[in-house]
């Protein structure tokens, strides 16, 4: 008999014992502590640490960008079938999503994301990247060694869980909107809830970071060629200079957030594009501009994009030009924002406060960047943590998305037994809940 079935049996006395100690959890503190307690030793134990991070290395010495991650998602199958874990694949291209439990509900997901970034790595080590240009530098290698941890610890319990837990592992999060893409499948239709996390290189090992409501922006990109009439530098009445309209068109951009969104709603217009000219003596016939805008709301975010559009247009008209914008909503959607569903965040504070201690978990301040975990978070209730990964006597860790990105791998197993925790008690509690529904009921006849 597996530990969560004496938990469970545990469990059900207690519901109808006595009082819970905590107040939102059917679990008591004891039973919380008791599963995360031994889910992080079964995380710690050096045979599934060491082969964590033999496939985090694999997976990091041949990075995939988004919708390739051909050779990636193959490790993972390969490593689901030595598991017997059945798997549904191909999932928007390259993705895989498994099943661990009876396959009815409730059904709970934990997420993955599979990608790696279009930067040479710089860092000199045994595993350096092996593909020129490409790197895994945002520690999605890490993501997907945590969650087949995971995978792994959660198989040995399959027998005593009620309810199913789908392993998603999804492609193209940087930028590419793999999690909508998986959601177009279909096959995550019943999710009642779904958790994911990021490694963290600004806090600590053996803390998380999260909070409740809105914690990432939602955020989309422009592009926008404005056309004028080229000619001679010295003799500018016979042109229509462009690089003049332009410049007043990211003037005007910048006094959308100053002076149109409400103060209180974040919101942030960047113009990180200008590419027009060649010579000092010519004007162009045309320049394009580029950036990116974000908010924390769905209202300010929507009326940026319609701003945006009028200003371009709008202001080049005023010096003559004419200026078209496209979104290019096909390759890059617009990611909602991310908002932390309340009822999650209460049950990751009862999981995570039982597993690292409750002054392990910091709370988090929304950011303006996008993760396309909000697509998931949008369509059922989703929580999304950051796992923390610093320690200084391993020196300096840098923030994702740099060429000298590492990722200190004694976090890893914080991570798996994190994922278990919560799937398993989140289970747990919901088959409690089932049972005190059906205690009630009888003893009302
Ligand atoms: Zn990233
Ligand atoms: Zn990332």
């Amino acid at each position: 008999m597996g530990f969560l079935k004496w938990v469970l049996a545990f469990s059900t006395l207690c519901t109808f014992l006595a009082t819970p100690i905590l107040s939102d959890s059917l679990l008591n503190k004891q039973q919380l502590a008791n599963i995360s307690a031994n889910f992080l030793n079964s995380a710690k134990s050096p045979d599934l640490f060491d082969w964590m991070v033999k496939i985090r290395r694999t997976i990091h010495e041949n990075p995939e960008l988004g919708f390739e991650e051909f050779e990636t998602s193959k490790i993972i199958r390969n490593e689901l079938d030595k598991m017997r874990i059945s798997y549904k694949y191909p999932v928007a291209v390259t993705g895989v999503v498994g099943f661990i439990g009876t396959g009815k509900p409730p059904f709970v997901a934990l997420r993955a994301d599979m990608d790696a970034l279009p930067i040479q790595e710089e860092v000199e080590w045994e595993h350096k990247s092996k593909i020129p240009g490409k790197m895994h530098s945002c520690g999605h290698d890490a993501h997907v060694a945590m969650l087949l941890g995971a995978a792994k610890i959660l198989q040995e319990q399959r027998d005593d869980l009620q309810g199913t837990i789908l392993l998603v592992f999804q492609p193209a999060e940087e930028g590419g909107g793999g999690a909508k893409k998986m959601l177009e499948s279909g096959i995550l239709d019943n999710v009642d809830a779904i958790f994911g996390l990021h490694i963290s290189a600004i806090h600590p090992i053996g803390t998380v970071t999260a909070s409740s409501g809105p914690i990432m922006a939602s955020s989309g990109f422009f592009e926008a060629v404005i056309k004028g009439k080229g000619g001679h530098a010295a003799i500018p009445q016979h042109t229509i200079d462009p690089i003049l309209a332009a410049s007043n068109i990211i003037v005007s951009l910048q006094q959308l957030v100053s002076r149109e969104a409400d103060p209180l709603d974040s919101q942030v217009v960047t113009v990180a594009k200008f590419k027009g000219g060649g010579a000092f003596n010519v004007i162009p016939d045309s320049v394009t501009i580029g950036g990116t805008f974000r908010a924390l709301s769905k209202e300010g975010f929507s009326q940026l994009k319609q701003r945006i559009a009028e200003v371009i247009t709008r202001q080049a008209a005023v010096q003559r030009c004419n200026a078209t914008v496209d979104f290019d909503t096909k390759n890059r959607p617009f990611y909602p924002v991310t908002v932390n569903n309340k009822a999650l965040h209460e049950h990751f504070q009862n999981v995570a406060g039982q597993m690292l201690g409750i002054d392990k978990i910091i709370e988090n301040k929304p950011t303006m960047d996008a993760e396309d975990f909000s697509f998931f978070a949008e369509a059922f209730p989703g929580y999304f943590y950051l796992l923390g990964m610093v320690d200084e006597t391993k020196g300096v860790f840098v923030l994702g998305h740099s060429p000298f990105y590492r990722v200190n791998e004694d976090a890893l197993p914080y991570g798996v037994a994190l994922h278990a925790s919560l799937v398993t008690t989140y289970l747990l509690e919901h088959q409690l809940k089932s049972a005190t529904r059906d205690q009630s009921v009888h003893d009302e006849l």
